[in-house]
């Protein structure tokens, strides 16, 4: 999920001085812009964010984003206090005035001020937050390599409780999956739902390739409804292969001849194995390196 994540600095940090953050009508420095501990989006999470990518001066697939942080939003009873027109110039203008080229934006709505008690009403003015950063990237030889993985014993969230399609502020079971995987020295974790359904990854979206044919987990599994993920299914429309949503479980993957995440951060990278399973040929596979091909020429398009 998070471009922090990952393993080597790509671009260097903006020069101190360059407004890279706007918060509710104001430019701020690096680091430099604040928000009230009196924030529901601190006190209890309330709040939804979005990640989007900055290629060559441009951003990628922005309006998806836009549209999955005004539904997530929605979702929790959360009015962003501008029309999306107005979010997606200001978020433009950021990525202008940082002058980052490759890079990374955040996207926070906070339910903003309240008291110390829950009650979403009492915190009448939500927070806009857009953050322009730049990324670090894993390096180029993980891609072809392959990431180990291993499953984490902590679940997505139950979809009865909020579900997964809101990208909520609450990433605490996200995190202590990650936790796992660190402790475990595994490179990424995959989560599966409390039935035991492969779920998705700590930020990552999951598919597999079985005899010529891309499988991955439909929305309903429980999972964040990645943009990625969409431009996957496109890109193997176009590349001519099948691409089916269904359930999946943890042999799937094991026999799978290929399995790869996908995610804004990390884009398109090989598992090359799951708990200790090789997977396919232990590296990126054929169909996995032409997807991965196709999107970089894409996102550079
Ligand atoms: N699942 C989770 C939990 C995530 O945080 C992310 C990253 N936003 C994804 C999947 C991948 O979504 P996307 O392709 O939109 O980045």
């Amino acid at each position: 999920m998070t471009a922090s994540l990952h393993q080597s600095a790509k671009t260097p940090k903006p020069d101190a001085g360059v407004p890279t953050t706007w918060l509710d009508g104001q430019w701020y420095e690096r680091g430099q812009a604040m928000i009230s501990v009196y924030d529901h989006g601190l006190l209890y999470g309330d709040g939804v964010f979005e990640g989007t990518r900055v290629y060559a001066g441009k951003t990628f697939r922005l309006a998806q984003h836009l549209d999955r942080l005004y539904d997530s939003a929605h979702a929790i009873w959360l009015d962003i206090p501008m029309p999306k027109g107005e979010l997606a110039a200001i978020t433009e203008e950021a990525v202008k005035r940082s002058g980052i080229t490759e890079g990374y934006i955040r996207h926070l709505i906070t339910r903003g001020v309240g008291d110390l008690g829950i009650d979403p009403r009492k915190s009448p003015k939500p927070s806009v937050i857009v953050i322009m950063d730049t990324i670090k990237l894993w390096p180029e030889e993980v891609y072809e390599a392959g990431l180990k993985v291993v499953t984490a014993a902590t679940p997505i969230s139950q979809r009865e409780s909020l579900s997964p399609r809101v990208k909520s502020l609450n990433y605490l079971a996200h995190v202590m999956a990650k936790v796992e995987g660190i402790q475990a020295g595994a490179d990424e974790v995959l989560m599966l739902d409390s039935a035991g359904s492969v779920a998705e990854a700590s930020g990552q979206n999951v598919f597999i390739v079985k005899s010529g044919i891309l499988r991955t987990p439909p929305p309903y599994a429980g999972i964040l409804k990645g943009v990625t993920r969409e431009v996957v299914f496109e890109l193997a429309r176009d590349a001519g292969y099948e691409v089916q949503e269904t359930m999946l479980n943890r042999y799937d993957v094991y026999t799978a001849d290929e399995a790869f995440l996908t995610g804004t951060a990390s884009e398109i990278v090989a598992i090359r194995q799951l708990d200790g399973r090789v997977i396919g040929a232990g590296k990126a596979g054929p169909i996995t390196r032409d997807l991965r091909a196709r999107y970089q020429a894409l996102v550079r398009s």
